[in-house]
């Protein structure tokens, strides 16, 4: 790549950084990116890889319940979902995504990989016609 290509790139990275108020990057992030990026901040004790980020994720998915449940009990007025409460939500569904992204790691898993094999179980019990009932390996 040239230089004067290489400006090129920049300065367009930074006109999209500009019109979307955030950096690029992260209103397209993949998967494996945000594995990525999350990773950078996941600092636990070897010792307790895989049982941590589990019980975290635990946590976290009883933090989004329990703001589902304060939303049912009327906290917040009216009975639609509020933006607010849906841009809270959001937060602890990230925090679930990290956590998930951690163990995935833990487990020698990308998320790429398990959102893949989510979608070809899913797309086989449609194709099948086994979508509603149960059992793991149906
Ligand atoms: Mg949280």
């Amino acid at each position: 790549m040239t230089r004067w290509q290489l400006t090129k790139v920049v300065a367009t990275a930074f006109s999209l950084y500009k019109r979307s108020g955030q950096c690029y990057y992260l209103k397209h992030m993949e998967l494996n990116e945000y594995q990525k990026e999350a990773l950078k901040t996941a600092k636990y004790p070897e010792k307790y890889r895989i049982i941590y980020p589990a019980l975290g994720m635990g946590d976290e998915v009883g933090e989004v319940l329990g703001k589902i449940k304060k939303w049912l009990r009327g906290d917040d007025g009216v009975e639609e979902i509020t933006t607010e409460r849906k841009e809270a939500l959001k937060l602890e569904m990230g925090d679930v995504l990290w956590y998930l992204s951690s163990l995935a790691r833990d487990l020698d898993f990308s998320l790429d990989e398990i959102a893949k094999a989510n979608i070809e179980k899913l797309k086989s019990r449609s194709d099948r016609g086994v979508i509603k009932g149960s059992g793991d390996y149906r």
